[in-house]
């Protein structure tokens, strides 16, 4: 008889601060929010601005939080005025990235093969990724929400080997639901991310698929976090506005 492992998956409750909190104000919160988060079973998470990560990390030295830099740029070095290399990040001690945000997807460009040079270059780096995806309206309204989310993901993982992907995080987002208060249905969150988690098993395998960590984002709440994270393929969320408040502990502990 073959015994099936299962695996658990810890679950993240992460952050993503956008343009705001300056560094004082990053030391503040982070000191407040310390103690509230100290008995989360989950593992806790803020993507902070490049320029606020070393108050957020020295806030949080000896607790539980983990801070991750919202962006930075895919070369080693060089002739790129404004942007933050991997290096950089790395040298502050901040050990996860984001990549693939919606925001930075339309509003700054970024396609699908910058996030996938993004990803490469994270786990040649050591770092530990997120990669975001999802749909816009128009698409879901379309019908066209899992080919668009497969062909992000089949993008963003391209030369990924089945190890590196399985320390991968993936949030999905849909971008209608982003700070619009507009939260998708447990049934159409667990739907995309459970279809992540086939698609991921059919690129790599089931083990791998296991192992995957797939978060739902989009106007997550306290009033909603646990309802969604309860769906078996979601292991937790990405949030934006309600990261900003010390109520991100209801999130934390949903
Ligand atoms: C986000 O920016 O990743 C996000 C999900 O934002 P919000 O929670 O505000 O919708």
């Amino acid at each position: 008889m073959k015994l099936k492992v299962i695996i658990m998956r810890k679950r993240l409750a992460a952050g993503n601060w956008k343009m705001n909190m300056t560094p004082s104000q990053a030391k503040s919160f982070i000191s407040e929010i310390k103690p509230l988060l100290a008995d989360a079973d989950s593992e806790v998470l803020f993507f902070v601005p490049a320029i606020d990560i070393q108050a957020a990390l020295a806030a949080a030295e000896g607790s539980n939080i983990q801070i991750g830099a919202e962006n930075f740029f895919y070369e080693d070095k060089g002739a790129y005025t404004g942007e933050i290399s991997l290096d950089m990040i790395r040298d502050t001690g901040a050990e996860y990235v984001l990549m693939g945000h919606s925001e930075r997807r339309t509003i700054f460009g970024e396609s699908d093969e910058w996030i996938n040079k993004k990803l490469l270059k994270a786990i040649e780096y050591g770092m530990k990724p997120m990669v975001c995806c999802g749909e816009s309206l128009e698409i879901r309204e379309a019908g066209n929400t899992l080919g668009w989310i497969e062909a992000q993901i089949r993008s963003a993982f391209t030369g990924v080997s089945a190890a590196d992907a399985a320390n991968v995080v993936i949030a999905y987002e849909p971008i209608w639901a982003i700070g619009t208060g507009k939260v998708a249905t447990t049934d159409q969150a667990q739907e995309v991310c459970g279809m992540i988690r086939k698609l991921i098993a059919d690129i790599y395998d089931a083990d791998t698929a296991e192992k995957i960590r797939i978060l739902y984002g989009g106007s997550v709440s306290p009033e909603n976090a646990a309802e969604l994270f309860a769906q078996p393929d979601i292991d937790g969320g990405l949030v934006g506005g309600a990261s900003l408040k010390t109520s991100f502990e209801k999130i934390a502990k949903a």
